[in-house]
């Protein structure tokens, strides 16, 4: 016998009575089967129910609900008490988790709404949705989709929404069912169960539902994307939408109150502000470029020609950027150079030629010995230990 879904006639009804009647297993996790049950089971896209359940053994969590393939409602736990076959046949009370629920109505009956409101809108029927425990989405048949339509759909959403119209349940029977103006066909030729939400739409479901359209609580639309030739719609609704505007609202105060500007301000600010940044940037490069050639013009008159060791060069105070390129810049002019360098508390050194196999063998017979870290190829960067023998470097780039 299969159970019967108490959820079909009352999407509101939590707490219920029913019968253990059998242990169970659903793709290998033990599962409880009950007589009736208010659980949910995953279907349709949107996800099973949690809860718990009183036996005479005491509460027992149920992780989820999920149905198999001959229609049997399995209520799913983690662990099973050695002695839980004693409760088989007792009476036991459900309970279902009310926020995941709720949650699942707000969006769900949304989801009617929303998907009608496009048909209505641009004749986009709805091809597939999912109900997610954090992102919803549908997938309509609407190859383009802008800023302008959304704002379009969540007006029209909206309005049904605070028209808080009934939203009702009918079992109808195949003359009746002619006289409903369906949305999308029922796929199930027995029992065909429809919602109905009054002068707006009417499609076959087998969902829980609000039971006005108000009860969805505010909607948006949060993203789109095209999807293989369709619009992937994500949407949110009811608490879950007012948590997230509260979210986003929090950060935008703080953005707000950091850079001291009211909240309508702040794109305006951060704007002005990139533009500053850039503007500085560049200041920035330029000042490093004088810099750099500041100080080759200070060096360079006194190099003389030297090809089989390095002239040791110790720079003053530079910027990681400027030390660089001036290590490159007399790499260029053909010198064979050990920039060295004391920045952040560490002796930082650069050594590059114009012949790549003096500076390897300079690397591995002279800085390697001294405990050096760090390489490259043509241009081999690193730190050098604060030690006697980069001492003795430090002072041969004072005579070099
Ligand atoms: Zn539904």
């Amino acid at each position: 016998m299969l159970t019967e879904r108490l959820h079909l006639n009352d999407s509101y009804l939590e707490h219920f009575e029913a019968q253990l009647v059998a242990l169970s297993t659903w793709q290998y996790q033990p599962s409880l089967i009950l007589d009736r049950t208010a659980f949910y089971a995953e279907s349709g896209g949107q996800l099973g129910d949690r809860g718990q359940l009183e036996t005479p053994l005491g509460p027992i969590l149920i992780s989820d609900t999920q149905i198999d393939e001959t229609g049997q409602v399995h209520h799913l736990v983690q662990t099973v008490a050695a002695n839980l076959a004693d409760a088989v046949g007792t009476k036991v009370n459900g309970l279902v988790e009310h926020e995941k629920r709720r949650d699942m109505m707000s969006q769900h009956t949304g989801q009617h709404i929303l998907s009608a409101a496009l048909d209505e809108l641009f004749n986009a029927a709805t091809v597939s949705s999912r109900l997610g425990s954090s992102s919803s989405t549908i997938d309509v048949e609407k190859a383009e989709f802008s800023q302008a339509d959304k704002r379009k759909v969540e007006e029209r959403v909206n309005q049904v929404i605070m028209d808080s119209r009934p939203v009702r349940i009918h079992y109808p029977s195949p003359s009746e069912l002619a006289k409903f103006p369906l949305r999308k066909m029922p796929t199930v030729s027995e029992a065909i169960r429809l919602i109905e939400i009054e002068g707006f739409d009417t499609t076959p479901c087998g969902g829980t539902h609000c039971k006005d359209s108000g009860g969805v609580g505010p909607l948006l639309i949060t993203g789109w994307e095209k999807y293989k030739g369709l619009t992937r719609i994500h949407f949110q609704a009811g608490t879950r939408l007012l948590n997230r505007i509260g979210e986003r609202e929090g950060v935008l105060d703080q953005l707000a109150s950091f850079f001291g500007v009211g909240w309508q301000e702040v794109p305006d600010h951060v704007q002005r502000q990139k533009v500053q940044i850039q503007n500085l940037s560049q200041q920035l490069g330029s000042m490093r470029s004088d810099l750099v050639n500041l100080k080759l013009a200070q060096l360079l008159p006194d190099l003389q020609p030297k090809s089989d060791t390095p002239h040791i060069i110790r720079v003053e105070s530079p910027d990681p950027v400027a030390f660089r390129a001036m290590a490159q810049r007399m790499a260029e002019a053909g010198y064979f150079i050990l920039l060295l360098a004391e920045m952040d508390g560490k002796l930082r050194f650069i050594l590059e030629g114009p012949d790549p196999s003096l500076v390897a063998a300079y690397h591995r017979e002279t800085l390697v010995p001294l405990g050096a870290k760090g390489g490259g190829k043509t241009r081999i960067e690193g730190v050098l230990p604060q030690n006697s023998g980069s001492q003795t470097l430090l002072k041969q780039a004072l005579n070099f």
